[in-house]
């Protein structure tokens, strides 16, 4: 078998790609192989559809079938691609090998396993994916006392749709504070006094160090020397970007596949993006990027090199209890945050050393000045100068 465009992976980075090339060719063959099943869904709402009682199922938007027709495709679901071989141009899963002119890696990343006691290792969940979600909703049922490991973005998301759903849970994080890599103290302090006051509880600074089971019941010691009851735990500890078969083809890996402005990898014909992607030394695992990304890669992928670049791109987490969107100013950036604030609303501002605006955190009515705010921050990276057919 052979394909013009191979793409690994069917999460939105591999079909937004499909759609975006299938708008600008009919011609070319285009094959998607995935090791899930490979319906299309949408994975933020993964975070706020307990609350919903969607299933995972009614997630699925549509089928790899359906995708398949729909993008003039070959997709091929439950085929694990194992290595690529870079001179033959050719991937290989367990059963076949497949061909390519032009591969690209779409591959996401996998939750961040953590050493747990082993007492709590089999009620320990990540929910990354529509299966994890279908999994994590079954325990759910007769679950409770649920625990959150981290509180980022995903864990804060996660803890206001359990609170939603009718639950009492405790959160236990390394951080200081609720969202510490994206907000200031005083907008993390808004959120947990939010969630706490609807049922959350947060331990911060601690971790999990021992678990026993007594009297039919599961507790944890945290190192702070909390103990608390649990029996199930969702684990939201952060996300690595998937290079192992990257690494296995001797692609150039950093924290992420390295990519270039044009996505393309240390090999030629081999590019990536989306969350297994690090492009121009950021790893962005967010979809505003992907959708920029796959429309830059189609272009180039049919033809006409295009260079992606990325505006600022405000943050909007899916904590319902306390509306709230951020842009976090770079972490080498100098300079402090400045607060205003409306009854429960803060808007924070982070000005540098020149008094140039360079990342802002909104809740509640202030979260409508986003769009205006993040015109004022400068992009992420800008497109090189010169560069070829940029139509972006
Ligand atoms: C709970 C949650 C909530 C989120 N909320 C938001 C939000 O509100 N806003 C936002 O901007 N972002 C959000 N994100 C991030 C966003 O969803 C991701 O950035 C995006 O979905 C990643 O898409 P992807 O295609 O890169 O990866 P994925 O969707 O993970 O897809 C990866 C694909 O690669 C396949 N694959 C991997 N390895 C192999 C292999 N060896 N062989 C074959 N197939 C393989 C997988 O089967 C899968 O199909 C959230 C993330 C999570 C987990």
């Amino acid at each position: 078998m052979h394909a013009d465009i191979l793409i690994i992976g069917s999460g939105l980075a591999g079909y937004t790609l499909a759609k975006e090339i299938r708008r600008l060719s009919q011609d070319i063959s285009i094959y998607i192989l995935t090791q899930d099943d490979g319906a299309f869904y949408s994975k933020p709402l993964l975070s706020n559809s307990f609350s919903k009682h969607k299933s995972a199922e009614s997630l699925a938007i549509k089928s790899a079938e359906m995708m398949a027709e729909e993008l003039d495709a070959t997709v091929l679901p439950k085929e694990t691609v194992l290595s690529i071989d870079r001179q033959r141009k050719s991937i290989s899963t367990s059963s076949q090998t497949i061909t390519y002119q032009s591969l690209v890696l779409a591959l996401g990343a996998s939750p961040r396993q953590l050493s747990l006691p082993e007492a709590i290792s089999d009620m320990t969940y990540s929910v990354n994916d529509l299966e994890d979600f279908a999994a994590f909703q079954k325990q759910l049922e007769d679950c409770k006392a649920p625990l959150v490991i981290g509180s980022g973005l995903v864990g804060c998301e996660f803890t206001n749709d359990l609170i939603k759903t009718g639950y009492a849970l405790n959160v236990v994080s390394m951080d200081n504070y609720p969202l510490q890599q994206l907000v200031p103290e005083k907008v993390g302090h808004r959120l947990q006094s939010q969630l706490e006051s609807e049922g959350a509880h947060f331990h911060f600074n601690t971790r999990i160090t021992s678990a026993r089971k007594e009297n039919q019941q599961t507790i944890v010691s945290l190192e702070s020397g909390t103990e608390l009851p649990c029996d199930l735990v969702l684990s939201a500890a952060g996300l690595l970007p998937r290079t192992e078969i990257a690494k296995k083809a001797d692609l150039s890996v950093n924290h992420g596949i390295v990519v270039d402005t044009l996505l393309q990898t240390s090999e030629p014909d081999i590019y990536a993006f989306g969350d297994c992607a690090e492009i121009n030394g950021y790893v962005m695992m967010y979809i505003e990027p992907i959708f920029l990304s796959a429309k830059a890669l189609a272009k180039t992928l049919t033809g006409t090199p295009t260079h992606v670049s990325f505006p600022a791109m405000p943050v909007l987490i899916k904590t319902p209890s306390l509306p709230l969107v951020c842009h976090p100013p770079l972490p080498s950036c100098e300079g402090k945050w400045q607060f205003e604030e409306q009854g429960n609303d803060i808007r924070a501002m982070f000005y540098d050393t020149g008094k140039q605006l360079k990342g802002f955190a909104l809740t509640g009515s202030f979260v409508r000045e986003r769009m205006k705010l993040a015109k004022s921050l400068p992009g992420v990276f800008a497109t090189p100068e010169n560069s070829a057919g940029n139509g972006n």
